[in-house]
């Protein structure tokens, strides 16, 4: 029996891209653990990772060789082909449509499901580019929102290192089920609270890490910009705001203050759903924390009013002066790598006036025809979009038109692949070598393959040249190298990178990403605001050009819809999203968590299956009756397979696909009008 162990990395898409060690035993992966080359991970991992890795890369779920459906779409039925004839009939299907429609009737459909640089996109987008297929605007599935309001506020840096939450005297984690999603994060502030540090956790649900805080602000989805002001105002009349710092680094603060006066303590609590009292203590404990953190999550955002939400948080540290010497925000940890995404995936290859799709509408693009030209090819790539997107119905509607030729590539067969046409087998991350950013933490990683390929997968590198070739690009580009492909990831000569090509990183070795005077990055220690003023933004002129006028300060629309109850819906800590949602841990079907009053006004108890509907769909679930979850608001773990559920439906067809946050076109996930009875 031989057995090997070898450094690794967790590409899912988690902030907290883990250094792993795997075992390989016969040629497989026998074992996954966390490792200690990256100190900040420093050998843990999350659960479902260090269970569930053997069976994701050999699992009888795996995708072992090239598919050709043989049944209707959405049947499940293939039959296995070679690598040639899979290529063939993909040109002869793509070039078709191409043929009569031109090539924008191409379109990706793809999102983060691995990390990676050279996975995520590299080559995959080279290709398109060169084919002149539609472009994707892929940030409003996620983070996006969080991401425009981070950025408009303080540029494109990053904020500070997560480690900085270990000292921190008051944590303040918002909108972020870091429990489930952002596991060291929760270690260290464990260890900011055994010497004593606070913990503040402002979210709808009752989370586990909400659990563990010294006060849990537990407010209505889609209020966080009216608590944020209601903070901003309570800390102003305490004279707690550091005016020499607004004075010389803060623009716009009069303005964002004006209308957060309109909402000071009490009127926002009857608002939030929270005690006026609770928000006090919170100014208390923010005024006097030094060092202060501010860890938000992506949760916030996937609203009506999420970009100003996360705009106003990330407003609280500014007006406190509240940065370096420990305290300050964690965001924007992929702004500390020296990214050169041009370089590797050439947008210069796109022909003039390409149009660009919002990835949150595609499955109206497909199923309503509303675009011209229409789409006709479609390539599904690291995404599982019947099962994520918003508008789930519709999504599957547009997926069965037997008329739009679709190509799947897929590490495993979920339930997205049933509706392709031609299915490609992936390797897993641990079957080929990957260069890894992060976007929660400042250290640059790379991996090598700890096992070959398995069947006749292959890295979508592989996957996108053979492609190429097959359609005949001949530039050199298309011939480049996985390590060239790194070089091309990241600016080499950036000092960041200390004289090293990425893809000589050594794999048991991560890099931090150091400012200039070989620092960690930290904003006002080292580095400063990268906006157009070189101020923070309270106020933002480039947020109002992109996004509309009413972008210019943060805002708060009231909640709309027709049915009474808010639908939310987080992350499940078995699954990243929906990936390994097809494993044993992964099978059940989540339960609807409702408080006690809405249940007893609906005659309703824990254990009864109840239907969860609107206007675009209707879900059955089990009912659990939790004060997890205060009243008007229901909650259902995202990502669970149709297989889960007897009509095929799952919570994503409730989320509409036309509601839009206020930034990035971001989607609503955490905003959907919905009502509950018994089944
Ligand atoms: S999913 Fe996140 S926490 Fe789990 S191993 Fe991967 S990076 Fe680490």
């Amino acid at each position: 029996m031989a057995i090997s162990e070898h450094a690794s990395v967790c590409t899912f898409d988690c902030p907290d891209a883990c250094s792993l060690s795997v075992t390989v035993r016969d040629g497989r992966v026998a074992k996954v653990r966390g490792s200690h080359a990256l100190p900040y991970t420093d050998g843990v991992i999350c659960n479902k990772v260090a269970r569930d890795m053997p069976a994701f890369v050999h699992g009888p779920q795996r995708l072992r060789h090239p598919l050709l459906r043989v049944g209707p779409k959405g049947a499940g039925k293939f039959e296995q082909i070679s690598w040639d004839d899979a290529l063939d009939a993909i040109h002869a299907g793509v070039m078709q449509v191409i043929d009569r429609f031109g090539p924008q009737a191409v379109a990706p459909l793809n999102y983060a499901g691995p990390h990676g640089f050279l996975a995520g996109d590299s080559m995959s987008l080279r290709f398109l580019h060169k084919l002149g297929a539609s472009q994707l605007y892929r940030r409003s599935m996620c983070g996006g929102v969080r991401a425009e309001a981070w950025v408009g506020t303080y540029g494109a840096v990053p904020g500070c290192p997560p480690e900085f939450a270990a000292h921190a005297q008051l944590n303040l984690v918002w909108g972020n089920n870091a429990t489930a999603t952002n596991v060291h994060l929760v270690r260290v502030i464990a260890h900011a609270r055994r010497n004593g540090g606070k913990l503040v956790v402002v979210d709808p649900l009752h989370t586990r890490i909400a659990a563990q805080a010294d006060l849990h602000l537990q407010l209505r989805p889609g209020t966080d910009v009216l608590l944020a002001w209601a903070l901003a105002t309570e800390l102003e009349k305490a004279g707690s705001f550091d005016r020499a710092f607004i004075a010389a680094h803060v623009l716009g603060c009069e303005e964002f203050m004006s209308r957060a006066r309109e909402w000071p303590a009490a009127r926002a609590a009857a608002e939030c759903g929270l005690r006026v009292e609770d928000i006090l203590t919170v100014v208390d404990w923010m005024a006097a924390a030094d060092p202060f953190i501010l860890a938000p999550g992506n949760g916030f955002e996937r609203g009506r009013n999420g970009g100003s939400g996360a705009r106003a948080a990330f407003a609280l540290p500014a007006l406190l002066g509240k940065f370096a010497r420990g305290s300050g925000v964690i965001m924007g940890g992929g702004n500390s790598f020296p990214k050169t995404l041009a370089k590797l995936q050439r947008p210069d290859l796109l022909p003039p006036r390409t149009r660009t799709l919002n990835l949150s509408e595609m499955g109206r693009h497909l199923a309503d025809d509303d675009v011209d030209p229409p789409i006709r090819a479609l390539f599904i790539y690291n995404h599982n979009p019947i099962v994520v997107h918003p508008d789930q119905n519709r999504m599957r509607r547009g997926l069965l038109r037997e008329d739009v030729f679709t190509v799947g590539i897929e590490i495993a067969m979920t339930e997205s692949m049933d509706f392709c046409d031609i299915v490609l087998p992936a390797a897993t991350h641990f079957e080929y070598d990957e260069l890894y950013p992060s976007y929660g933490h400042h250290w640059l990683q790379r991996a090598e393959a700890v096992i070959p390929p398995i069947g006749e997968s292959l890295p979508n590198t592989e996957i996108f040249r053979r492609l190429a070739a097959r359609f005949g690009f001949d530039d050199p580009c298309f011939k480049a190298t996985d390590a060239e492909l790194m070089d091309d990831a990241v600016d080499g000569s950036d000092p960041r990178l200390g004289g090293m090509r990425p893809s000589q990183i050594p794999g048991d070795q991560p890099l931090r990403m150091n400012a200039p005077d070989g620092r960690e990055m930290v904003l006002f220690d080292n580095i400063f605001p990268a906006t157009p003023s070189e101020k923070i933004e309270l106020r933002s002129e480039s947020l109002a050009e992109k996004w509309g006028a009413s972008a210019l300060l943060p805002t708060w629309r009231p909640r709309e819809g027709a049915q009474p109850l808010m639908l939310i819906s987080p992350a499940s800590d078995r699954r990243i999203t929906s990936t390994l949602g097809d494993l044993s841990a992964s099978t059940a079907t989540p339960p609807l968590l409702m408080n006690p009053m809405d249940a007893a006004s609906r005659g309703l108890m824990s254990g009864v299956e109840i239907q969860v509907w609107n206007a675009l769909g209707k879900v059955f679930l089990p009912l659990e009756v939790t004060d997890a979850v205060p009243p008007g608001v229901v909650s259902s773990e995202k990502g669970a397979w149709l297989r889960t559920s007897r009509n095929g439906q799952t919570i994503s067809a409730l989320v509409s696909s036309e509601a839009r946050a206020d930034l990035a076109w971001g989607a609503c996930y955490n905003d959907t009008a919905v009502e509950v009875s018994a089944a």
